[in-house]
């Protein structure tokens, strides 16, 4: 039996579209779910992934496979709902999965045959046997696994086409901010892999740098920080230390063990979510998180650096409390924290967050001629109506800050920071090539903004 499974293209960010723009290798990460469900596969099956991130595809061409899979972030399910009915259209069945089909079911059942709705471990051998009796359902319902049902990626099926190897140690999310679909896909319970399982997958990874994928690897609580520390320690008893980077909470910066056995094991650097400048903004998007028992955030952020480490932020513009200038005020903001590096997003409605459902009520997504829109969901494009920005005032003011934070000056000057406090030359590098990336990326960016309108009726600042 022959299954192929299927990373679809965001024609919007894709790696092969800007392959002339070597720095893009560098934020670009592994389909890591599809390695999984891979994984998950019985050997019966022979299992291809088709990953048009790296490769253009003439899927009439390729050998008839019995079953497809496909899985898609909200932003690749223009290009999925294009390649389901390709190989509808030879007769062969599709099954797709993922978070934009968990949260848009009946708007995916039109193009596919049968859907995965949340985590796949519980349903994905129960697709595959009723694929293999011609019975497939129209729903398969996966809720939340069970953390020792994960098996180790197949990480060998993209061996050496990423710069990046990819493993993911934990699910889920306590804090639920508002624009974040992590909660509703993966729960609210932080859920750790057992050490074991993820030190004999962290073997199986050939790359030399590696991106841990979790959307907080430490957690919030003491329990949480506490079976990290036993993981980090086990990566160092294991001689399994090499350079790696990991997504985490602020809270990072309170445990010094925590952040010793981090730099042990070569962690490079961390994204941080600091989504906002200003506390109005932080209580916007739920993540009051960051500034609870009279945070420090550049004392925070020092303390990570003084270990070795970097930090990005990550920053949200387009929220409700935001005003014009928000570009320039964020610019300040990532200098006054001492950050390394900082990424401005576009506050998105994606389905599945309360920031969908609020502005879906209130009748202010703009973006919505779906699936065709699908594409403009990156977190880099306006979809909504912003409460104080037309769409030129908003991406005007992600150029600003693009300008400010990322002219080659500022670059350099930061660049001469680090060098003088934190003398890692891996480091050092890893902080030069993001910095290079984002702002390479951020002006590839702009050529798609160029191309955009906003709809007719709302080219006007709405009055507040
Ligand atoms: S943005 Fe981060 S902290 Fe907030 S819910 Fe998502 S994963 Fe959790």
């Amino acid at each position: 039996m022959r299954l192929y499974l299927v990373n679809p293209d965001n024609p919007i960010v894709s790696l092969n579209k800007v392959r002339s723009n070597r720095l893009n290798r560098y934020r670009v990460w592994k389909p890591l779910g599809l390695l999984v469900v891979a994984g998950l596969t019985p050997p019966e099956w022979e299992v291809t992934l088709l990953d048009e991130n790296l490769d253009h595809y003439d899927y009439g061409l390729l050998p008839r496979p019995d079953l497809v899979g496909i899985t898609a972030f909200t932003s690749q399910a223009t290009r999925a709902y294009e390649i389901a009915p390709a190989f509808r259209a030879m007769g062969v069945p599709v099954v797709m999965g993922g978070i934009h089909a968990t949260f848009c079911r009946d708007e995916a059942l039109q193009y596919v045959d049968a859907v995965v709705t949340g985590e796949a471990e519980s349903v994905w051998k129960q697709v595959l046997e009723d694929a293999s009796n011609k019975a497939l359902r129209r729903v398969y319902e996966g809720g939340i696994s069970s953390m020792a049902e994960i098996p180790p990626a197949r990480h060998d099926l993209l061996r050496g086409r990423y710069y990046f190897g990819s493993l993911q140690t934990t699910r889920g999310c306590p804090l639920n901010c508002s624009f974040c679909s992590v909660t509703a896909f993966n729960g609210g319970t932080y859920r750790h892999r057992s050490v074991a399982d993820v030190i004999a997958e962290l073997r199986l990874i050939r790359e030399k740098v590696v991106l841990f994928v979790d959307d907080n690897f430490i957690g919030t609580r003491r329990d949480h920080l506490a079976c990290a520390k036993e993981l980090l320690q086990a990566m160092i008893d294991e001689r399994l230390t090499r350079p790696w980077i990991w997504q985490a909470t602020i809270n990072f910066a309170d445990d010094e063990e925590l952040l010793g056995l981090a730099w042990r094991t070569g962690c490079q650097g961390v994204f941080i979510g600091f989504e906002s400048p200003t506390v109005e903004g932080l209580m916007a998007v739920g993540k009051k998180f960051n500034f609870q028992n009279g945070r420090d955030l550049r004392a925070s952020v020092r303390r990570i650096q003084r270990h070795g480490m970097s930090v990005v932020g990550s920053f949200i513009t387009g929220i409700d409390t935001d005003t014009r200038g928000i570009g320039e005020s964020i610019a300040r903001a990532a200098r006054e924290y001492g950050l390394d590096g900082a990424n401005v997003l576009i506050l998105t409605p994606l389905p599945g967050t309360k920031l969908y459902a609020q502005l879906e009520i209130e009748g202010r997504i703009r973006a919505n001629d779906y699936p065709g829109d699908w594409r403009y969901y990156t977190l880099t494009h306006p979809v909504a109506d912003y409460k104080n920005f037309t769409w030129t005032e908003l991406v005007e003011e992600v150029n600003l800050f693009t300008d400010r934070y990322y002219s080659y000056p500022q670059i350099l000057w930061r660049m001469l920071r680090f060098a003088r406090n934190r003398p890692s030359l891996k480091t050092f590098l890893v902080v030069l090539v993001a910095d290079l990336s984002y702002r390479s990326n951020q002006f590839l960016d702009r050529r798609i903004y160029a191309n955009r309108s906003e709809p007719a009726e709302r080219r006007s600042r709405p009055s507040t």
